[in-house]
């Protein structure tokens, strides 16, 4: 006789995971904590590695590409200081997860994937869930943004590049927001762009490891 494996209790899960690692290394957005412990993050995640959904670290999606960590989808969300009225453009939709996060924060979600297997992965698990009414999956390159849904009152950038695109500040509106990882292939820096009154301002939240992005305001 075979043993059953246990059941995992996801939603025990997720709330460990957002007290440990999120809340613990000081996210306090009371919106982001809630949308986190949720969203259902381990349905997003590949059935081969979904074991590893709530874990402090990425997560294997296929495609030589991966779920941020946690946190890092945490800070981003929290950078963006959403409010609940905003468009938002996620560069890197990867399964989907991010831009769950942010279509439970936000009014309207954009969000862009190049790679076609990914795209359909991230929309169809998106409609099972019953969370395409306010986020829109496109297959195609967002390093210059997504122009013609353009301005976007915040800018997710969800995989490396050696600067700012210039499209995309372009397509911010003012006031808004862009967080973009900032640095070389290895590592670096997640930027935090603020745009107001014609002023534009930019900090650094942390230090990074995203994969790159692809394209031409990436590396090609
Ligand atoms: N936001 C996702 C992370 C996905 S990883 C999550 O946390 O769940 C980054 C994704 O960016 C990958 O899926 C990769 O295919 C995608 N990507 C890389 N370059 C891109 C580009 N120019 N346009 C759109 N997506 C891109």
């Amino acid at each position: 006789m075979t043993k059953a494996r246990p059941e995992i209790d996801w939603e025990a899960k997720r709330r460990d995971m957002v007290a440990r690692q999120i809340e613990a290394r000081g996210i306090r957005d009371p919106r982001v904590l809630e949308a986190m412990r949720r969203i259902p993050r381990e349905l997003f995640i590949p059935e081969e590695h979904r074991r590893f959904a709530c874990d402090d670290e990425p997560v294997s999606i296929g495609f030589g590409q991966t779920a941020s960590q946690p946190y890092m989808t945490a800070l981003m969300a929290e950078c963006l200081e959403l409010q609940g009225s905003e468009t938002v453009l996620e560069v890197g939709a990867g399964c989907g997860y991010h831009a769950a996060v942010l279509g439970a924060l936000a009014a309207q979600v954009i969000a862009v994937e190049i790679v076609p297997e990914l795209a359909e992965m991230a929309s169809r698990t998106l409609r099972e869930q019953r969370r395409d009414g306010n986020i829109r999956v496109l297959c195609g390159d967002g390093s210059r943004g997504w122009p013609p849904l353009a301005p976007y009152d915040a800018i997710s950038v969800a995989a490396a590049a050696p600067a700012e695109p210039a499209e995309l500040l372009e397509q911010l509106r003012d006031p808004g927001v862009l967080v973009i990882p900032v640095g070389s292939i290895w590592e670096q820096e997640l930027r935090v762009v603020t745009k107001r009154q014609g002023r534009v301002q930019t900090r650094v939240a942390t230090f990074c490891r995203f994969v790159p992005l692809r394209g031409p305001g990436g590396w090609p």
